[in-house]
């Protein structure tokens, strides 16, 4: 089988390698769409996000697959050959509460997939049973890679600001993330102001459903948010863009009381305490991916509203294009890039 792998920093290859055995408790998926995200960039450019060895150069890179189950391991009930799922990319230790009750991303023992274990972006890859994610009849299968990470981790943090459709949101960052974000929070009800600074995204945003779109390098975007919510600030904000700004924009956006969702990934940022929560009585909550619990939840969602999650797919290619589909999505003009199986 073909399998894409990162041995040295921007360099990707394709590799012919033996097709792997599930194990027990484990089964085989047969790739069918796998979705490029930003974090498999920190693994192109050589700046890990997780723990990684050298050994990490061999760990087949995907954390975003949706595939058909095409063989089971010993011990195996409840799933059968041919079901079609998306795959939960958190591995835990199955025992302490996170696993538990489903946060598998928060076990001491927790490892990703496509960074510490084998990955999606290959004609086939071995997973537990327990991260099969059930796939509705009616999703396809770029639908369902979209939903796991772009899906799952954008409706659980409209959940987690208690979004709804009496509220206005502004989404910080409009790449992927972002675009999602929209898509969801449109599903949601709300009234969606998205910023970025790059005009195409911008225009996407508008196309995705947003109702207004700032330019932050073409005006004072906090004042801008300020005069679409009457003088009072937004409800809620969705920060997808890491670093300094974009989280102080969202603080200094939204009104008293009101809550801010963190999704970018960052290692500093500098805040100002009293001013942005101790007097304005800020959330800030935290949001990595999804409880592995809540998929039933998302994936209906994502197909009753419906949520066309598909039109951030900007690119498809074949995984033995891999070599030129990373560049591409690394560029930043793109939203997903997705591989795909036909056969
Ligand atoms: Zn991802
Ligand atoms: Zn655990």
């Amino acid at each position: 089988m073909l399998a894409a792998k990162i041995p040295k920093k921007e360099t990707v290859i394709v590799v012919e390698e033996p097709k792997p055995v599930p194990g027990k408790g484990e089964v085989l998926i047969k790739m069918k769409a796998s979705a490029l995200c930003r974090s498999d960039l920190h693994r192109y450019h050589g700046t890990q996000i997780f723990d990684e060895d050298e050994s990490a150069a061999n760990i087949t890179p995907g954390h975003e697959p949706c595939g058909i189950v095409d063989a089971l391991g010993e011990g195996v009930e409840n799933i059968k050959i041919g079901d079609r799922v998306a795959v939960y990319l958190g591995l835990g230790c199955g025992r302490c509460p996170h696993c538990l009750r489903g946060d598998v991303m928060l076990c001491s023992e927790f490892k990703c997939i496509g960074f510490e274990a084998n990955g999606a972006h290959a004609d086939y890859m071995t997973i537990p049973a327990e991260n099969c994610l059930p796939l509705p009849d009616e999703m396809d299968y770029i639908t369902g890679a979209l939903a796991t990470d772009v899906g799952g981790t954008l409706y659980t943090a409209c959940k987690r600001i208690g979004l709804s459709g009496t509220q206005t949101v502004v989404i910080i960052g409009c790449g992927p993330m972002g675009s999602g974000g929209i898509l969801i929070a449109k599903g949601f009800g709300a009234r969606v102001i998205a910023v970025d600074t790059d005009e195409a995204r911008l225009a996407m945003a508008l196309d995705l459903g947003a109702d207004e779109v700032i330019n932050p390098i073409k005006e004072d975007g906090t004042a801008r948010v300020k005069e679409l919510t009457g003088g009072a600030g937004a409800d809620a904000a969705i920060v997808t863009a890491g670093g300094n700004i974009p989280l102080n924009s969202a603080l200094n956006s939204i009104r008293p009381r009101g809550t801010v969702a963190l999704i970018a990934e960052s290692n500093s940022a500098t805040i100002d305490p009293s001013n942005q929560f101790v007097r304005t009585l800020i959330d800030l909550k935290g949001c990595w991916y999804f409880n592995r619990s809540d998929w039933e939840e998302i994936s209906s969602f994502i197909m009753n509203k419906p949520i066309e999650l598909k039109k951030i797919c900007s690119s498809t290619y074949p995984i033995s294009q891999a070599a030129e589909a990373f560049p591409l999505f690394d560029s930043g003009k793109v939203q997903k890039v997705v591989f795909t199986w036909d056969e």
